[in-house]
Formats: C-alpha cells, structure tokens, sequence
C-alpha cells in the first residue's frame, strides 16, 4: 500500500492518491476473482447507505438550520482505507481525490460543503460523515428513526468483513 505516513491526512496529494488508484488497479488484475466477496460486501454497504439517506436527511432538516458550529467546518474529514475499499469495489464511483479542506469565510470547511449541504450522494462520502451525530441529533433519533443505529452497525460490520477479506487475498501485496 502507498505510504502514508509523512502527512497526517493520508494520501492528500494527486500522486498520492494516483498511486492509491494504480494499487487498487493492480491487486484488481492480479486477484479480481477471488475479491469477489469484497464487492458483494461493497454492493451491500451501498444499499444501506442508501436506505441511510432519506431518514438521515430528515434529521438534518431538524437539527442543522441555523447551528452555530457546523461539523462540516469544524471537522477534518478524509477517506480511510476502507472507505477507499468499499468505494473502490463497492458502488463504482471512486472519486477523483481525498477529501480536502478549503478556506471559508469564517474558517476553513470541508471542500464538499455548499450553502445547501454536502454536495456528495451518502454512499459516497466517508463512512464518519454517516456514523456521527452530534448532540442535537442524538437527541433527535431518539425520537425519530431508531433503524438508524441498526444500520449503521451493520455497516460497521459489513466494512471490516470486507477488509478482512481483502487482506487474506492480498496478503503477500501488503
Ligand atoms: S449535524 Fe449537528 S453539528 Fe452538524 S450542522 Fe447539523 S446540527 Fe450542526
Ligand atoms: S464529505 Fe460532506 S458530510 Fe462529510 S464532512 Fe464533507 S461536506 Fe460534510
């Protein structure tokens, strides 16, 4: 796997990330039938995100308008490695690089957020911006969605399933 380790953030950069893309390419050509399962997990982790979305967005609808300490600002969010694994094997839409702050009026705030929310579909963002709530919305699933939590577990599970495979067919390429 490419090294990450001499920024915080792993793989910021274009090459970095080019090379995370030729990486999953090659192990892809060398043991793409037996990831098989992998992408069965991807296709899995997919549809959950997507049963995820419209109860997740009503929750936002609720608790956001008008919060004074955005997480989408506050936060430093990237792709980890599974995410980049479920991405990769999962919905086929790999995206053209790591997640990156930009400057803001205020301060500095995740490239995906826009005035109306974050411009990326659920399924393709990383997994933290689903599994965290804030307070307000903690507060709110209490009362609104209890399938949430469920979801997300299975998620959780789905996600190390998948590396855990991934990692037993590649082992001699890690
Ligand atoms: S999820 Fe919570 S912290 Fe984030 S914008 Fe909404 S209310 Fe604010
Ligand atoms: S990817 Fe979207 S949800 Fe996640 S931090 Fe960025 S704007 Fe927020």
């Amino acid at each position: 796997m490419p090294n990450s380790s001499i920024n915080p953030i792993p793989w910021q950069g274009k090459p970095e990330w080019q090379e995370v893309v030729l990486f999953f390419d090659a192990i892809e050509r060398v043991h793409g039938h037996a990831l098989g399962p992998v992408r069965i997990l991807g296709n899995k982790i997919s549809s959950l995100y997507d049963s995820l979305s419209d109860p997740i967005e009503q929750l936002c609808e609720t608790c956001c308008p008008g919060c004074k300490d955005v997480c989408c600002e506050r936060a430093t969010i990237w792709y980890d490695f599974k995410d980049i694994l479920y991405l990769y094997f999962g919905p086929d839409k790999f995206p053209h690089s790591q997640i990156k702050k930009i400057p803001g009026q205020s301060r500095p705030h995740c490239a995906n957020l826009t005035k109306t929310g974050c411009i990326l579909p659920r399924k393709e963002r990383p997994f933290v911006c689903t599994w965290y709530f804030c307070p307000d919305q903690t507060q709110a699933t209490q009362y609104q969605a209890q399938s949430i939590p469920e979801i997300i577990n299975k998620i959780k599970k789905l996600r190390n399933q998948m590396e855990d495979i991934f990692c037993s067919v590649t082992a001699s390429e890690l």
